[in-house]
C-alpha cells in the first residue's frame, strides 16, 4: 500500500489553495482538545476555519502531557484565550478501562499491549472534570484562559457544555 492516492488528493487541494501568508496564531482565540475519532471534524463543528484555532487531539480527548504543553504555548504565544475540552459520545476511551481495551486489542490482533498506559476511563464525566480542573489550576495557565468542558454527540453533531 502506498500513499499515492492521498498525494493526488493533496495536489488537488494545493491547486485550489488560497490561504498563503497566515501567521500561526489562533485567530478566533480558541484552543481545543478533542479525540482522535474519525467522526469528529473539529473546525467545522465549531463554525471555525483554517487559522482560527490551536487543536490537539488525543485518544479520548484527554489532557495528556503533550496537550498541556500545547496549551501552555498556545496561551503564551499563540493568542489562545478560551480552551475547549471536547470528549464525545460512544468513545471507547470513555467507556472502559485500559485493561478492557487491551483485551480488545489482544482479541483483535493477538498483540498484548497490556503494559501500555492508555489513559482511558469508564467514567467519562469524571475524566472530563479532572482534565478541565487540570487546565484551570495549572500554574502556567491559571487565570490566563477560560476553560470549558463539553460533550460532542457523534450521532447528532450537537455540542453540549458540561462544565
Ligand atoms: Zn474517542
Amino acid at each position: 500500500m502506498s500513499f499515492a492516492d492521498i498525494l493526488e488528493n493533496n495536489q488537488r487541494y494545493a491547486d485550489g489553495f488560497t490561504d498563503s501568508g497566515f501567521d500561526g496564531v489562533a485567530r478566533a482565540g480558541i484552543g481545543l482538545v478533542t479525540c482522535m475519532d474519525s467522526r469528529i471534524e473539529p473546525l467545522a463543528m465549531l463554525g471555525l476555519r483554517l487559522g482560527d484555532a490551536k487543536m490537539l487531539r488525543s485518544p479520548g480527548g484527554r489532557v495528556t502531557q503533550d496537550v498541556l504543553i500545547g496549551m501552555v504555548l498556545g496561551v503564551h504565544l499563540l493568542n489562545v484565550q478560551r480552551i475547549m475540552v471536547i470528549p464525545h459520545t460512544r468513545c471507547a476511551m470513555g467507556s472502559g478501562d485500559d485493561a478492557s481495551i487491551a483485551e480488545n486489542v489482544l482479541r483483535s490482533t493477538g498483540t498484548d499491549i497490556s503494559g501500555m498506559v492508555l489513559g482511558s476511563t469508564p467514567d467519562q464525566a469524571a475524566g472530563l472534570h479532572y482534565d478541565v480542573q487540570l487546565l484551570k489550576t495549572h500554574p502556567l495557565l491559571a487565570g490566563r484562559a477560560e476553560v470549558g468542558g463539553f460533550l460532542y454527540d457523534v450521532d447528532s453533531g450537537l455540542l453540549k457544555q458540561i462544565i
